[in-house]
């Protein structure tokens, strides 16, 4: 943990920007109140780094697990709990930079597209650290469009991607059998899964995703 002066003033100017863009969000009129309250937590956080009182982890770790159950809850305010990390990343001596979110496996390749331009996009902010502290309003103001686009595209994938006919595209996303890279494979009892060519092997050595096996969308529709 890192709670020298810079790192706690750079928590405060990225609570501050996520409160205001927030509070800025145009939304539903009933998504609006939702926002408003996690804006207050942002701004609680803001405030308790700048204070001259004691510091305490629990003045940043508490707000931030309440924006979280919001975030989580009311997906119609698009502020995927990414955001949350974005504002501990200076307090966070450990990360240099923010992991991305998990890949999203569109089946289409124009969602594809779109997905490898915000994941550049990601990429690049995440690498300009320069920004980051010198025109911190600018650099984080990006970055959180760039997660609310993310956001959006992770819906219309997963609509996408449960349509029959996306069946076969999305199964050869997620799985390959190691030993003749075919996607007819049947997951079984106790982690041992079959490919046609008779390869068998455990339920990971056929996953091509990052998914974990039992939340893998294609390991479920093939699992007998
Ligand atoms: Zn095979
Ligand atoms: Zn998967």
């Amino acid at each position: 943990m890192n709670s020298s002066a810079p790192a706690l003033s750079a928590v405060a100017t990225r609570a501050r920007i996520a409160a205001d863009v927030c509070r800025t969000r145009y939304a539903a009129p009933e998504t609006l109140p939702v926002l408003q309250t996690i804006a207050a937590h942002f701004d609680t956080i803001a405030d308790a780094c700048c204070s001259t009182a004691p510091f305490n982890i629990d003045h940043i770790t508490q707000p931030l697990t309440q924006a979280h159950a919001l975030m989580t809850a009311h997906r119609d305010a698009r502020l995927p709990v990414k955001v949350n990390s974005y504002v501990f990343q200076p307090f966070d001596s450990q990360a240099s930079s923010v992991p991305l979110p998990a890949p999203l496996y569109p089946a289409s390749d124009q969602l594809t597209a779109q997905e490898l331009v915000l994941r550049a996009r990601l990429i690049r902010l995440n690498a300009d650290t320069t920004a980051a502290v010198e025109d911190t309003d600018r650099w984080f103001r990006a970055v959180l469009a760039t997660l609310a686009a993310w956001s959006r595209l992770a819906g219309e994938v997963d609509a996408d991607n449960r349509r029959p006919s996306n069946r076969h595209a999305v199964i050869a996303k997620h799985i390959a059998c190691p030993e003749c890279s075919g996607h007819d494979i049947r997951f079984g009892v106790r982690n041992w899964a079959t490919c046609t060519c008779g390869y068998g092997d455990i339920w990971g050595a056929f996953l091509a995703c990052f998914c974990f096996s039992h939340e893998c969308p294609a390991v479920a529709a093939l699992t007998i």
